[in-house]
């Protein structure tokens, strides 16, 4: 007989990313934005905006980027439903 409520333990990087992934897909006009926004230009560098080096926003980020991964994941989340 094993109690429930254990809620306090530390949650591992794959819950957190969860989390993070379902926050994301609750804002799909956000992951839509991501998707179209954070793209491979001819080199395979990101062309999001955010990714580029700051001031000229020369893509400096190899796609995908961690957002466009994130979103990606979100999509896949809100295709699954
Ligand atoms: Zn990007």
């Amino acid at each position: 007989m094993q109690g429930t409520g254990d809620d306090r333990r530390p949650r591992s990087p794959d819950e957190l990313w969860a989390g993070v992934v379902a926050e994301v897909a609750a804002m799909p006009d956000v992951v839509a934005n991501i998707l179209r926004e954070h793209r491979p230009d001819e080199r395979g560098l990101c062309l999001g905006s955010g990714c580029g080096s700051p001031g000229r926003g020369e893509p400096i980020i190899k796609w995908p980027c961690a957002l466009y991964t994130l979103a990606a994941a979100a999509d896949a989340t809100l295709r699954g439903r």
